[in-house]
């Protein structure tokens, strides 16, 4: 399909102004770029950005891209680990950077937020209201409220004990691929029971609208206890999580793990003496200081029964600060330091080990690259495990990121489906076309495309997503 450029600009200049529309090449260039490591190619490159500021004018971009059937790409801050930041097809960009009103309202028991609103922030705004937003992503700082609802991720939050965030969410403002704008949901602090379409939206990844505005439940802040505990390995790290679903041991807020090398690696980073063995972060938290010291001490003692190398309750928050970022800059040092495969694997409690074992196994025998390394780290009480494949260069050829990351997928999706799982954040759908036939056959894949067809029937929105390109 032929698009005018000029007639494009002026066409969204005609109702976003003159200031909010953006065809020069290297905006363009900024919008197809993400975390992916090979190049941007032609098709991923967007026509024109730009940079609406309420749903109304959302609308009026989506009635006039479905009239002309040209892909619309929405953007929260491109921060997906998995390639959902990057356009699959030359496009309009929507980017939610403007969509930032904040509403808290202490006595409703909620808060409304614009979906461009960055979740660092957020969550500063309603500490100051002695409220939790129950989602930590790593990218915190940057990632977008709208992005998080969309891809439906409670990160590094164990989901036993947080759920996902879109359990918070009473009412949303979205705009429909063909420009209808819709409020969900209730502005009562309990959620509508039966058929009810606010659960519809959250997660649907931009396949299916445009998230605009978040209603969501105030939580109230609670008190947390933090613990550290080295094991001699990661396998009795997952022992561990095991023992404490088997026994009911009441789950913590996070709990995190490093492997042997991540950890070494992480608490270098931040001026720590390298632990031994791999690491657990713990935390736990309770609506009263005296509970939250109770839950840690019962906390500890389950950790001691499972014979760690050394178990403590870290009492000095700058200590854990520093403790908590070795996580992040084992991430770090991977991203920036070579060129890193990364795999979600979530699977059945019970399973955890033999599915870490087979992924260690997969990593470190690829067909398509040999001399890589094989690190871990993840939520591993939500039970999230990241197995990574880590190449020292940062110059591969396309073809062979290409295929590393291709292997890597299909190999660790290959454990979800053998160990019961299917992937509890990131935001998947994009590379899992094929995980999904072979999990839940083709009857549900060609449900989804039939839903996405009823709400987009110009299949404008994240065009190539559902369709599995890259
Ligand atoms: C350092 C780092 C750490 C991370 N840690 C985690 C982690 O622990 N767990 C985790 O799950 N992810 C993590 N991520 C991935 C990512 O940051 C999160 O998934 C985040 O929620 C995405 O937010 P975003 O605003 O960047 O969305 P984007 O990447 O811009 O978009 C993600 C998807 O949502 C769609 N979208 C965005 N906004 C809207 C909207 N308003 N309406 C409808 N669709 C929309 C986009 O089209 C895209 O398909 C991490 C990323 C980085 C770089």
């Amino acid at each position: 399909m032929q698009v005018n450029s000029k007639k494009l600009k002026k066409d969204l200049e005609k109702i976003v102004g003159k200031n909010y529309v953006f065809v020069d090449k290297p905006t363009a260039f900024a919008y197809a770029k993400d975390t992916m490591p090979w190049k941007v190619r032609q098709h991923n490159i967007p026509y024109a950005v730009v940079r609406p500021c309420d749903s109304a004018e959302i609308s009026e971009i989506l009635k006039y891209a479905s009239n002309r059937e040209i892909p619309v790409h929405i953007h929260g801050s491109g921060t997906s680990l998995v390639g959902l930041g990057r356009p699959k097809t030359n496009c309009i960009v929507l980017d939610m950077g403007r969509l930032t009103d904040l509403e808290i309202y202490p006595e409703r028991g909620y808060f409304e937020v614009g979906a461009g609103y960055h979740i660092g922030k957020l969550r500063k705004k309603l500490l100051s209201h002695n409220a939790l937003l129950p989602a930590f992503p790593g990218s915190e700082p940057v990632a977008t409220i709208g992005g998080l609802i969309s891809v439906n991720t409670s990160a590094h939050g164990v989901d036993a004990t947080l759920f996902k965030p879109g359990d918070f969410v009473l009412g949303l403002e979205v705009v429909l691929p063909t420009g209808e704008i819709l409020r969900t949901g209730t502005e009562s602090i309990r959620r509508p029971a039966g058929i009810e379409l606010t659960r519809f939206f959250v997660g649907s990844e931009g396949l299916l609208c445009v998230i605009c505005k978040v209603r969501m439940r105030l939580v109230s802040h609670p008190h947390l206890r933090n613990i550290m505990a080295c094991f001699k390995d990661t396998e009795s790290i997952l022992d561990t999580v095991v023992a404490m679903y088997r026994e009911g041991i009441p789950t913590p807020m996070f709990f995190e793990y490093l492997d042997e090398k991540a950890s070494r690696i992480g608490f270098s980073a931040v001026g720590l003496e390298e632990p031994e063995g791999a690491v657990a972060l713990i935390t736990v938290s309770s609506s009263t200081g005296v509970g939250a010291d109770e839950k840690a001490r019962v906390f500890l003692e389950f950790l001691e029964r499972q014979k760690p190398l050394s178990a403590r309750i870290v009492e000095d928050d700058s200590e854990w600060d520093l403790i908590w970022r070795s996580r992040s800059e084992a991430g770090n040092y991977l991203y920036r330091l070579g060129t890193t495969f990364g795999s979600e694997i979530t699977v059945r409690v019970d399973m955890l080990k033999e599915a870490f074992r087979e992924a260690r196994e997969i990593i470190l025998n690829l067909d398509s690259y040999k001399g890589n390394e094989f690190f871990s780290f993840g939520h591993i009480g939500a039970p999230t495990m990241h197995a990574y494949a880590f190449v020292r260069a940062k110059d591969l050829p396309d073809e062979t990121t290409i295929a590393i990351a291709n292997e890597v997928r299909e190999k660790t999706e290959a454990l979800n489906i053998k160990y019961g799982g299917c992937g509890g954040e990131w935001g998947l759908t994009a590379q899992r076309v094929e995980f999904l036939k072979k999990k839940y056959g083709s009857d549900y894949y060609n449900l989804l495309v039939k839903l996405k067809k009823v709400l987009d029937p110009a299949n404008i929105l994240n065009r190539g997503n559902l369709e599995g390109w890259m």
